[in-house]
């Protein structure tokens, strides 16, 4: 679960549904008000497992896979994408960019 890098509470399934329908940068943590910023680390997983979703296609191209395995395909890949999402969401106190990122 997503725990708040100020208070150290763990935020509800709302709170966190509330992180993905908000487009702003920062979001106020449900219980102490501080504002948190989804995590660099947390970017970089996420930009990689929504890769999952067109590899089904790929799938189908190497593989004799009927419509039906194809539609249990994409729905597992779906629903493995939605679970990551909600399970995995990380935030910091500070906004994480190039200017603030240290390099090890
Ligand atoms: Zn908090």
């Amino acid at each position: 679960m997503t725990r708040c890098k100020s208070c150290g509470d763990n935020w509800n399934v709302r709170a966190t549904l509330k992180r993905y329908t908000t487009s702003a940068p920062g979001m106020a943590c449900p219980y102490c008000g501080e504002t948190q910023y989804l995590s660099q680390k947390y970017r970089e997983r996420s930009m990689f497992i929504t890769l999952l979703i067109p590899l089904p296609i790929l799938i189908q191209a190497f593989f004799d896979v009927h419509l039906e395995g194809m539609i249990v395909l994409f729905v597992s890949a779906f629903l493995l994408v939605i679970m990551f999402h909600l399970f995995a969401l990380e935030v910091e106190a500070e906004e994480e960019d190039w200017r603030n990122r240290f390099y090890y």
